[in-house]
């Protein structure tokens, strides 16, 4: 049996196994391991914990979880083309990496990991917004995962933690922020991947609360947020009308001008918004 540090350099395996890069399942590789060993390290407690991967393609970010010492590793990988690069890791692994091959939007992973669990992955762009808000919103808290540890685009990371009265603020804020910890720990410019995508990226780490930071009911706060944002730039009293005629009474309830916009109201005062409106049902 090969050990990890004895497996041939990322290069070599694209090469060896034909894995050109496909646009379409959003592949751009990590191949240098000094870097997916730093992201590996974001993952907190990476020894205490099974890992949930999504979309580990050769397997740069699943050998750095590896070397930095996870307790297992759970790959699941849609690109058939990278199952048998993934077995020749799962071999020198000693046991600690399992690939399922398969979408990760219909596989359910929960009956191949042991708690506590967390997720880490470059995500494949086209699935990664999707991926997150299902994490984001089981209607009990804590959920599945202790941490979520996920490359995005930049963009996409500055949403995750952005705050009220900024242009990045707005729904996957709301929806991470209060129930999770949010922050980037890491940036990389497009030069850090093969082939380099258009924009910049960073990874972002979310920790689970042990219990929201505000009660409210995750159903109605969510669909408060969804309806108040959709129309971020009209006043929440004309953004949230079809929520009820009485609205207005409901905004001013929880404190907020019903002329003010959706992107200066903070989380507190949306989840007593929403404690408002599932009140009068
Ligand atoms: N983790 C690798 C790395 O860092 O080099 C690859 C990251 S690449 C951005 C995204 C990976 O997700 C690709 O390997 C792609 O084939 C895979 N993928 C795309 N859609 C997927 C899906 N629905 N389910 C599972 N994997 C998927």
């Amino acid at each position: 049996m090969a050990d990890l540090d004895a497996l041939p350099p990322l290069r070599a395996v694209i090469a060896e196994h034909g894995l050109s890069a496909r646009k379409a399942l959003g592949q751009n590789f990590l191949l240098d391991l000094n870097l997916t060993s730093k992201i590996a390290r974001q993952v907190p407690d990476l020894a205490g914990h099974d890992v949930l991967e999504i979309g580990p393609g050769p397997g740069g970010l699943t050998r750095g979880l590896l070397l930095e010492g996870a307790r297992r590793v759970l790959a699941i990988e849609k690109d058939a083309r990278c199952i048998p690069a993934l077995a020749q890791i799962a071999e020198a692994s000693g046991g600690r990496l399992t690939v399922i091959e398969g979408d990760a939007l219909e596989v359910d992973p929960l009956s191949h990991l042991t708690p506590p669990i967390a997720v880490a992955a470059n995500l494949p762009y086209n699935i990664g917004t999707e991926l997150l808000v299902r994490w984001l919103t089981p209607q009990d808290w804590p959920p599945f995962w202790d941490s979520l540890t996920l490359m995005f685009q930049k963009e996409v990371a500055e949403r995750i933690v952005a705050a009220p009265g900024s242009k990045a603020y707005g729904r996957l804020a709301l929806l991470a922020q209060w129930r999770c910890e949010a922050k980037i720990v890491l940036h990389l410019p497009p030069s850090a991947f093969t082939p380099p995508p258009k924009v910049s990226s960073a990874v972002v780490r979310l920790t689970a609360l042990p219990a929201p930071r505000y009660p409210a009911d995750p159903k109605v706060l969510e669909r408060v947020v969804a309806m108040a944002f959709n129309q971020r730039r009209k006043m929440l009293r004309a953004a949230l009308k079809g929520l009820g005629p009485d609205i207005e009474d409901h905004l001013r309830a929880a404190g907020i001008d019903p002329t003010e916009r959706a992107e200066q109201v903070p989380l507190e005062a949306f989840c007593a918004l929403a404690r408002s409106v599932a009140q009068a049902r």
